[in-house]
């Protein structure tokens, strides 16, 4: 008690993050075995990770005696974007950068803005480092951002965007996206989360990483975890200018992304054919599910991630009887969205298994 007491009133008040149930967690509570199971509620790619990736984290397995050396990645990322290895930062997974983000920027007195229904990561990572999080509504479930900018304030340091957003899936287009940017004040720093940009369209994908040379106070994020199939491994990666950063590289862990996770990214960077595929296993998948929704008369949310949130009248007991069939999906209570569950595009199979789990429950 007195060291609850003792902890600071800003931690306290922080409720963790709830991650999708594991296989091995379910295969315990329902008596299945593990290979019974489909797992749709992380947003994890069925396809695993690159074979060549694979190949090279194995290979890297050579060198886990020594501290890890992250100039390769760095420079494939620099090369890619067009920037210099000084506007690159690396994290253990994008989750990491987004704490080191707030870490540099706020503190208790601080304030930073979020959408309602945007990722769950923005309101932890801005409690654990004392600031307030200002919630602004949400409109047709994705960022207002007209209403956002009208939520700064004067001590407001950092805005917090999703695009696409998960859990909702929804997307903010790039016209709008590049005029709040121009109008945010330039010293308030703006996350701009791009974990499920490899999901776009590729016609309809803009290089927001061209926008950093005109806005020092952009911070764009993106990850391995989803379309590349490395979220084991924990590695995503911050594009922003050198003067944020130089900052972040203060409080980054000398050593937070290890050996294995580095060379698998540099290999993965380069499998394009691995992306391709797993880009229009997405496509087919999402299209699959989404039939298979409005066949059973389940309203959705149009998605542009790897994964879709569909509204039922009681998605807790729908849930239930999905878990005990052993399929995994997300309730997303916590987001205030108790009637609705969020599945993740699988294989044709899994989605197949989902669907039929689901007409038998609703
Ligand atoms: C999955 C996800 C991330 C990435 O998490 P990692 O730490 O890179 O695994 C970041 N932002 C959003 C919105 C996500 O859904």
């Amino acid at each position: 008690m007195a060291l609850y007491e003792h902890s600071l009133p800003y931690i306290r008040a922080i409720s963790p993050y709830q991650p999708g149930k594991p296989i091995t967690q379910l295969a315990r509570e329902m008596g299945l075995s593990v290979e019974q199971i489909v797992k749709l509620a992380s947003n994890e790619n069925p396809l695993g990770m690159s074979p060549k990736a694979q190949a090279a984290a194995l290979a890297a397995m050579a060198n886990v005696a020594r501290y890890p050396d992250d100039f390769a990645l760095k420079q494939a990322l620099a090369e890619r974007t067009g920037l210099g290895m000084e506007c690159v930062v690396l994290g253990n997974g994008s989750n990491d950068l987004l704490d080191i983000v707030a870490r540099v920027f706020l503190a208790p007195g601080r304030t930073a803005i979020l959408a309602q229904y945007a990722f769950a990561v923005y309101p932890l990572a801005t409690l654990a480092a004392g600031a307030e999080a200002i919630v602004v509504a949400a409109r047709d479930y994705g960022h207002d951002l007209e209403a956002m900018q009208a939520a700064i304030r004067p001590d407001t340091r950092l805005v917090w965007i999703a695009n696409p957003n998960n859990p909702t899936g929804t997307f903010v287009p790039y016209a709008q996206l590049r005029a709040f940017l121009q109008v945010v004040p330039v010293d308030v720093v703006v996350v701009l989360d791009e974990a499920y940009n490899e999901y776009l369209p590729p016609a309809e994908r803009v290089d927001t990483t061209a926008w950093l040379r005109e806005m020092p106070n952009l911070v764009i994020t993106r990850t391995f975890s989803k379309i590349y199939g490395m979220a084991g491994l924990r590695i995503g990666y911050a594009l922003t200018s050198a003067e944020i950063a130089d900052l972040m590289n203060r409080v980054r862990q000398p050593f937070n992304c290890n050996n294995l996770a580095l060379a698998a990214a540099v290999a993965a960077l380069d499998d394009h054919q691995f992306v391709a595929t797993s880009y229009a296993l997405n496509r087919s998948g999402m299209a699959q599910i989404v039939n298979g929704l409005k066949r059973l008369g389940c309203t959705h949310i149009p998605s542009h991630g790897n994964f879709v949130t569909f509204r039922l009248a009681d998605a807790a007991l729908v849930n239930q009887k999905l878990l005990q069939q052993g399929v995994i999906v997300r309730p997303i209570a916590a987001y205030g969205m108790p009637e609705w569950l969020r599945v993740t595009i699988g294989s044709e199979g899994e989605n197949a298994r989902f669907l039929a789990a689901l007409e038998a429950s609703l």
